[in-house]
């Protein structure tokens, strides 16, 4: 089995070798805390949870560190407007996240970590790059050399002349070269700030990645993840960052997916087509969603508009009626017929043709054209005269677990596990706010959906009824 990736870095698919055998070390850029995320943030977030499960599927032990910015520019923002604080908007901001990523089912990371939680690592990296010479401090702030790391537009394929160009240094900006970038900016009267070598401050944007992928994953990971947006400057800044302070290089694959565009346009606030995942998902189912999103290659563009939206819909109920039929049929069908064999080997020819297109860059798009003709099968088997249940619990075997691998579920009423866990923890934390309403709504919603709670004194059990 080999795993093709194409590589940012090389602009090639590369057979994936991972540097340790069976492990792979897999970090993704998390959101910016200061607002609900939007649909360009969603696409990130699922196509990197499947790209996980699939390693995870072909037997591999993967690590998944995504971060958190919960510091910045625009956080400072808007607590300010809103008369609040940054930890208070942060907060909100985080775990409305992880309600909106859960509902279009991504898995949660091994590691969330935050900036606010990480400064001394942080601060602890930038005072090395001072002290190697590949950053300087300039009246408060601290700025990486951009210029002595000799790599730098390896990942976006520019020579470093070519961004000179462009580069200009704005107001109240105090480096030596315009291509220079802040790795510490000084804090102004009033900001939420963190004690420092260079003073009161906190840290530029590019720094938190380098020194949290190395806290969670080491000087070198296997897979490095993000947006297109975010390959230029905010990777190369990475790069530049962790290559200089650890000698080694900071990823071996390098993984973007491609823009969102809403309507055929550009997604921007000005256009005001801004679509907010938790605006959408009271209109839409979220297994729609990332349905939607995988049918698309990750590194194409995509675009998003009610109708696309809808055809999903559509596409996604045929395979479930398909498999619902298959599943009617379980219970009139014989135990063997005599050309279970041969049924048997072409769903199986399904499965390997799904992993070959799995294999070939995570191409999702192909593998749900797979699953189609899966359903075609399905519907063929059906007008046989007489069904086995051997072959028919084969394809519906082979069904859930090729979407489970897609992160969605062919049953539409069944709940994953890790979906009860989610449950029975917020019940526990509806009767400790001794809100009693609420953690008797989630009971009622467990019961219906066939999950028996039995509470212990070891904790809440639970059983599928
Ligand atoms: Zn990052």
């Amino acid at each position: 089995m080999t795993i093709q990736i194409y590589n940012t870095l090389t602009r090639k698919k590369e057979t994936f070798q991972p540097l340790e055998a069976g492990k792979v070390k897999m970090y993704v850029c998390g959101p910016t805390v200061y607002n609900y995320i939007h649909i360009g943030n969603a696409r990130p977030a699922i196509v990197f949870d499947s790209v996980r499960r699939y390693l995870e599927y072909r037997g591999y032990e993967v690590q998944f560190v995504s971060n958190f910015t919960d510091v910045d520019d625009k956080l400072i923002k808007v607590a300010k407007e809103l008369e609040s604080d940054v930890p208070a908007i942060a907060e909100k901001f985080i775990q409305a996240y992880f309600a909106d990523v859960s509902a279009l089912g991504c898995k949660e990371a091994d590691v969330h970590p935050r900036v606010t939680e990480n400064m001394d690592e942080i601060i602890e990296f930038i005072d090395t790059l001072v002290q190697k010479g590949y950053a300087y401090e300039s009246d408060g702030d601290v700025y990486y050399r951009t210029r002595k790391f000799d790599g730098y537009g390896k990942l976006s394929h520019q020579s470093i002349d070519d961004l000179k160009v462009g580069a200009r240094i704005q107001v109240g900006e105090k480096k030596e070269d315009a291509l220079d970038f802040a790795l510490w900016k000084m804090a102004k009267e009033g900001e939420i700030a963190w004690d420092s070598p260079w003073g009161k401050g906190r840290p530029g944007w590019h720094i938190e990645c380098s020194a949290m992928a190395k806290k969670y994953l080491g000087d070198t990971i296997d897979i490095h993840a993000g947006g297109q947006d975010l390959a230029f400057p905010h990777h190369e800044n990475e790069i530049a960052q962790s290559e200089a302070l650890t000698g080694e290089p900071f990823a071996n694959y390098w993984m973007h997916n491609g823009y969102i565009n809403i309507n055929n346009e550009k997604m921007s606030k000005s256009l005001g087509n801004f679509v907010l995942v938790h605006d959408i998902l009271k209109k839409v189912d979220p297994q729609v969603l990332r349905f939607f999103m995988l049918s698309v290659h990750y590194r194409n563009p995509i675009n998003f508009n009610n109708e696309l939206l809808e055809n999903a819909g559509v596409a996604l109920e045929r395979l479930r009626t398909s498999y619902q039929n298959l599943k009617h049929r379980l219970e009139v069908s014989a135990n063997l017929v005599d050309n279970d064999q041969a049924w048997l080997e072409k769903i199986s020819q399904h499965v390997e043709k799904f992993e070959k297109e799995m294999d070939d860059d995570f191409n999702t798009a192909d593998g749900i054209t797979v699953l189609f003709d899966l359903a075609k099968q399905g519907n063929v088997y059906l007008r046989e005269e007489n069904t086995s249940a051997k072959v028919i619990k084969s394809f519906l075997n082979t069904f859930e677990e090729l979407f489970s691998v897609l992160g969605l579920k062919i049953n539409q009423d069944e709940l994953l596990d890790d979906e009860v866990d989610q449950l029975i923890e917020q019940r526990l934390e509806a009767r400790k706010n001794r809100d009693f309403a609420l953690a008797d709504q989630i009971r009622d919603k467990l019961k219906e959906m066939n999950i028996i709670l039995e509470d212990t004194r070891q904790g809440t059990r639970w059983k599928r009824g």
